[in-house]
């Protein structure tokens, strides 16, 4: 059999982190072998593609996983940002549990999805109804639709870098070179409606200015949750700007929701968007989504049939039982805002822990983020290039990873997420094995 290495040349020293990893999970390696047969890539997601194979994991409880090959590991990836109150939640668990055995999918109204608008309408400023979807991305494409229904116009303004599902409507400007539609596949004729801006006031107003943009679409965190931080005074400024022209606009809160505050940066910063699409913590860790705003934009999706602004939404796993039961199990937990409040605290002494031990070893960067989240920088701030790509290589992005995976912790590609049962001991270790990882790394991949 051929080593890793020699299938994919000259990515990483010899006997670096990679390889030690790689050496210390064959369990990971055969399965990545077997589906390689039957999955694309053998993944389901593109963030899992990783040289030579990805980590395989057989079970997590509270803020830890243990792999295929049966190493403990601390998890900030939890869930993609789903999963604010840990793995496998025993109230989240109790509730599913519950609800798979009273009915799966009765093809039928049903008391949960009612009680889960609710929570919804209570939590977020400015949910007036709400209708639910099965992921983030069928929110973020409602939501335009429900922009283009209300206005009649055709185009949708969105910011560089900021992320809002794999739709194709939103498939431009979010990777480097941020311009330009992210990936094949997406028709040409889309190009004229989807216009890409910086985040910056000036260029939104520009933007804005022809009267003919049904949406601004942004996540009010900053791009990927805050990996690039808007610029002070901007979601004001958009707000005044799309109230102005008469444009819709929709907060993209599908990681920010009920994590930065139980209302979202909306209820934190004091500014209400007209659309916010919703997801991940809303659903508690199973599949889910929502659109929830103002009465009158969302009403387009009860208008009757033959009337021509009538929003048609079908959709086989909206506001799916099991989904709802453990989204309630969850925003119930999160209205209190003490998970929001134990989460943050770990990670402001988590992004200081790691920022000391770049300072530390020498290496130039520090970690930094908002609320529950960290985002590590090595090298320069050069904008927001660098920071989408955490100023790494991907030898330097492999090795840090991989080091970290063997000192027992997983980083969701260079920045992650706590959660309520992350602990101080978690925090101190992250710490540790992040200071070892860097001892280790190759100088030659250093800035
Ligand atoms: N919007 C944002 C800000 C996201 O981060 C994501 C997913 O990570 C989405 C939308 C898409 O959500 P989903 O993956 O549930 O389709």
């Amino acid at each position: 059999m051929t080593t890793w290495q020699e299938q994919v040349p000259g990515i990483v020293p010899p006997n670096g982190r990679t390889d030690a990893w790689a050496a210390a999970n064959p369990r990971s390696g055969a399965l990545a072998q077997r589906a390689r047969r039957t999955l694309p890539g053998g993944v389901t997601h593109d963030v899992r593609r990783a040289v030579p194979f990805p980590l395989a994991v057989a079970r997590a409880e509270g803020a830890h996983k243990w792999d295929l090959d049966g190493h403990e590991i601390i998890c900030y990836v939890m869930g993609h940002g789903a999963l604010l109150l840990g793995h496998s939640d025993p109230a989240v668990v109790a509730a599913v549990r519950r609800q798979a055995t009273l009915a799966f999918h009765p093809g039928a109204c049903h008391e949960l999805e009612c009680e889960w608008a609710e929570l919804v309408v209570d939590l977020v400023p400015s949910a007036e109804l709400v209708r639910f979807t099965a992921s983030g991305t069928e929110a973020s494409l409602l939501a335009l639709r429900l922009a283009r229904a209300a206005t009649g116009r055709p185009r949708v303004v969105k910011l560089a870098g900021h992320f809002h599902g794999w739709h194709d409507q939103v498939s431009f400007g979010t990777d480097p070179p941020f311009r330009g539609p992210d990936t094949a596949g997406v028709p040409d004729v889309l190009g004229p409606v989807v216009t890409v801006v910086p985040a910056d006031a000036r260029a939104v107003a520009d933007a804005l200015a022809g009267g003919d943009v049904a949406a601004v679409i942004l996540e009010p965190s900053g791009a990927a949750w805050g990996t690039v931080p808007l610029p002070a005074g901007l979601l004001t400024a958009v707000r005044e700007l799309t109230a102005a022209t008469g444009t819709v606009l929709v907060f993209d809160e599908v990681v920010s929701g009920f994590r930065w505050s139980p209302g979202g940066v909306q209820a934190a910063a004091g500014v209400a968007p007209d659309l916010t699409a919703l997801g991940k913590i809303l659903a508690g860790g199973m599949p889910g989504g929502a659109v929830a705003g103002r009465a009158e934009l969302m009403e387009h999706l009860s208008l009757p049939g033959d009337d021509e602004r009538r929003v048609a939404h079908p959709g086989t796993h909206n506001a799916h039982p099991v989904s709802a039961a453990a989204g309630i199990a969850a925003l119930r937990q999160c209205r209190s805002g003490q998970p929001q409040e134990h989460a943050a605290g770990l990670a402001a002494a988590l992004r200081s822990g790691l920022t000391s031990a770049l300072a530390e070893a020498g290496v130039p960067g520090r970690a930094y983020g908002e609320s529950s989240t960290f985002h590590l920088l090595i090298g320069d701030d050069t904008g927001l290039k660098s920071l989408k790509a955490a100023g790494m290589s991907p030898e330097l992005s492999a090795e840090l990873h991989h080091g970290m995976l063997l000192e027992g912790v997983q980083l969701f590609h260079g920045s992650g997420f706590l959660s309520a049962a992350h602990t101080e001991d978690d925090v101190e270790r992250t710490v540790a094995a992040f200071a070892a990882t860097l001892a280790r790394l190759p100088a030659a991949l250093l800035p």
